[in-house]
């Protein structure tokens, strides 16, 4: 646990929360401040700044989780859809540094915004960058 980390005391129950699910891994939150009604946060126990700070076994773990309690979620508040979102990084819009997970229902002609105006391919940087890039993952 960091000490100066808000979600690490969340997540561990040294704060108080609006909590819907608990395991040794996770702990699931309702958002202090939603995009819409049911906005829930998944916080892993365990500290990570970020998606490319958290475990493995514990990344593992986060989309099943974001499935079951999505799948709840869905069904006790009649949703019309969900967005799962995951920001890393001040520029990708992210403010608490401990990783978590937004689950976002979503209601016809709701409030949130989640959207980007599409650009255009540069077909030859792509085709580099891609080239490139299966390279280095494996
Ligand atoms: P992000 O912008 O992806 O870092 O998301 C941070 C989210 O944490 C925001 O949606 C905030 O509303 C939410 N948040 C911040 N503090 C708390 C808190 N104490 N309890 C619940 N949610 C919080
Ligand atoms: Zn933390």
């Amino acid at each position: 646990m960091k000490e100066d980390c808000i979600f690490c005391k969340i997540a561990n129950g040294v704060f108080g929360s609006y909590t819907l699910y608990e395991d040794n891994d996770f702990r699931v939150i309702f958002d202090i401040g939603p995009a819409t009604v049911g906005h829930a946060l998944i916080l892993p126990k365990q500290h990570a700044k970020n998606l490319f700070e958290l475990s493995d076994e514990v990344a593992a773990k986060v989309l099943p989780l974001a499935k079951r309690v999505g799948a709840v979620l869905m069904e006790e508040l009649h949703c019309d859809g969900m967005n799962l979102v995951q920001n890393n990084g001040e520029t990708a819009g992210q403010t608490v540094f401990h990783f978590h997970m937004h689950i976002i229902p979503r209601y016809e002609g709701d409030r949130a915004n989640i959207t980007w105006t599409p650009g255009e391919p540069d077909k030859e940087k792509l085709e580099a960058l891609a080239k490139k890039i299966q390279e280095i993952v494996q």
